[in-house]
């Protein structure tokens, strides 16, 4: 169900659409947060082990919660600094990071190979709806971007393996090699340079506190993705945090989306 908070302005024509990739359109990497907490927690652990777990869980859900949506660097910042406060030696955020992308590879190859091979299909690995939705975006002339906080080569590569690439004809921008500028910021500050695209009229859509905030401090209108991941209903509290962030609309996931078009006034 859609839910609006803020309706846009009578008559305003939305140009470009920004979306984020992992939980907004893509679910490969469902469940990244079911590797990072524990590995996060346990490295947490290692280096505090009077630690209390509960305490020390919740401090690392804290952190990984807020950062969704930047690149995965500053959740691995947020880990060094947690160890350091409680006394322990981190290792460089790199080495946080190399490690959580080799553990959460281990969970997401066997969905790449079926998707690659036909075993599975782009619908039952992206959020409802999501494909036919850029479809029908970009039909009705919505530029539409991707810009995600995963490494830029591997968004390209599973965009691709979803079929989604051919719809994000502004480009697909993800995080660069030890580059920690906002690769989501750039692309909206790239936009509304340019002088092409006034601020009201940029739409976003993410599951993140980062591109809600970002896309709804620059003015334009932000859709939340409250998607559960689990292509069913509602998650109440990445709802709460979307709304949080400046969320004018919260959606479950795409999968009604002439009530969203209709909104948007772009029916
Ligand atoms: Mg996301």
């Amino acid at each position: 169900m859609l839910e609006v908070l803020r309706s846009p302005a009578p008559g305003q024509r939305f140009r470009c659409a920004l979306f984020d990739f992992d939980g907004t359109v893509s679910l490969i990497r469902e469940g990244w947060q079911n590797v990072m907490v524990p590995y996060f927690l346990e490295v947490l652990l290692a280096a505090d082990p009077a630690a209390e777990k509960d305490e020390a869980e919740r401090e690392v859900r804290g952190f990984v919660d807020a950062l969704t949506g930047k690149q995965t660097i500053y959740q691995c910042m947020a880990l060094c600094e947690a160890v350091s406060k409680r006394g322990g030696k981190p290792l460089t955020p790199g080495a946080y990071k190399a490690e959580y992308l080799r553990r959460l590879a281990l969970k997401t190859a066997d969905r790449k190979t079926a998707l690659a091979s036909g075993e599975k299909q782009p619908e039952e690995l992206s959020v409802k709806g999501s494909l036919p939705f850029l479809r029908r975006l970009t039909d009705l002339g919505v530029a539409c971007y991707l810009a995600s906080g995963t490494d830029e080569a591997d968004v390209k590569n599973e965009a691709a393996l979803l079929g989604a690439d051919r719809f994000f004809r502004g480009g697909i921008f993800g995080a660069r090699d030890d580059l920690t500028d906002c690769s989501k910021e750039a692309v909206i500050a790239s936009l509304l340079d340019s002088g092409e695209i006034a601020p009201a009229s940029l739409l976003g859509f993410g599951d993140g506190f980062v591109e809600i905030s970002l896309v709804h401090e620059a003015g334009g209108y932000a859709v939340g993705v409250a998607t559960d991941e689990k292509r069913g209903g509602i998650d109440e509290a990445k709802r709460e945090r979307l709304i949080g962030a400046g969320a004018d609309a919260i959606i479950p996931d795409f999968s009604e989306s002439e009530p969203l078009l209709r909104l948007l006034g772009l029916l």
